[in-house]
């Protein structure tokens, strides 16, 4: 396949342009970042993970009717995406406390919050990514009151859907930070869900044990990081023992 020429290289991924106008193509690098970058490392086939675990969850959240920027997987690292204006807020959806919210607030880790609490972020590397109020979104003009009700909508479907997607698979979906984009067919504009989801921004614990299966176990050394990742595909029942290839429905666990 003819080399494209690349548009962005961020932490985890690269962006080339695709092969029609208005499409992108999303790379999937196994290179892991943590604490704004301060934190370097490689998790061993995380791209490929994440390339099949963001595919499926983004099908299936297509199925219930959320928008998103997917099109197609390509190949083994590589998906082929609609291009979106990112709007430049991280949002945050929290159902268990944990990391900074339990470091800011001394929220114990694990406890169950009373609701779930969305939080943004603005897309500032430079800043280091502050945590920001409606108020400053809207002020400042990243996104306008509509823009963010729309995405405030779709992430508690987002998260209503992924909690029990999850949870059947015997995994606790702990918080997890969605990004969106702005997409114009004609002149109508809608917001969709952009960039990933995946173990790389989930906080997925098992069930039973409580055991970390996402970034926390690069983020934290806690070791055996690319199992964490290579268990939740497993559970989805995107990694049958066969190899990466053939696909089965999730694993339901008792
Ligand atoms: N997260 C992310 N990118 C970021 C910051 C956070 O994907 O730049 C995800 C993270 O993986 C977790 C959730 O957002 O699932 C909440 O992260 P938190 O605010 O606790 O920050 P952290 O502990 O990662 O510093």
């Amino acid at each position: 396949m003819a080399r494209r020429r690349q548009l962005y290289e961020g932490k985890a991924k690269i962006l080339f342009e695709g092969p029609e106008p208005g499409t992108l193509v999303q790379y999937f690098k196994d290179d892991a970042t943590a604490f704004n970058a301060q934190k370097k490392g490689v998790i061993t086939g995380k791209g490929v993970l994440n390339n099949r675990i963001s595919e499926y969850l983004m099908l299936r959240l297509e199925e219930i009717g959320v928008p998103t920027h997917f099109i197609r997987r390509l190949n083994m690292r590589e998906q082929l995406v609609r291009e979106v204006e990112i709007i430049p807020i991280e949002m945050v959806v929290r159902n268990i406390a944990a990391g900074s919210l339990s470091t800011r607030l001394g929220i114990p880790e694990g406890q169950r919050l009373p609701r779930s609490i969305i939080e943004y972020y603005y897309k500032n590397d430079q800043l280091g990514d502050p945590m920001v109020a409606e108020e400053h979104i809207t002020a400042f003009g990243w996104a306008s009151t509509q823009d963010l009700d729309d995405m405030v909508a779709l992430a508690l479907r987002v998260n209503d859907f992924l909690s029990g997607l999850f949870l059947g698979v015997g995994i606790l979906l702990v918080d997890f930070k969605l990004e969106f984009g702005r997409l114009w067919e004609n002149d109508e504009m809608r917001i969709v869900l952009a960039d990933e989801i995946s173990p790389d921004n989930c906080r997925l614990w098992d069930a039973k044990t409580g055991e970390k299966m996402d970034k926390d176990r690069f983020r934290r050394d806690l070791g055996r990081v690319e199992e964490g990742y290579q268990e939740v595909a497993r559970r989805l029942g995107i990694l049958p023992e066969a190899g990466l290839r053939d696909m089965k429905g999730p694993e339901a666990m008792q």
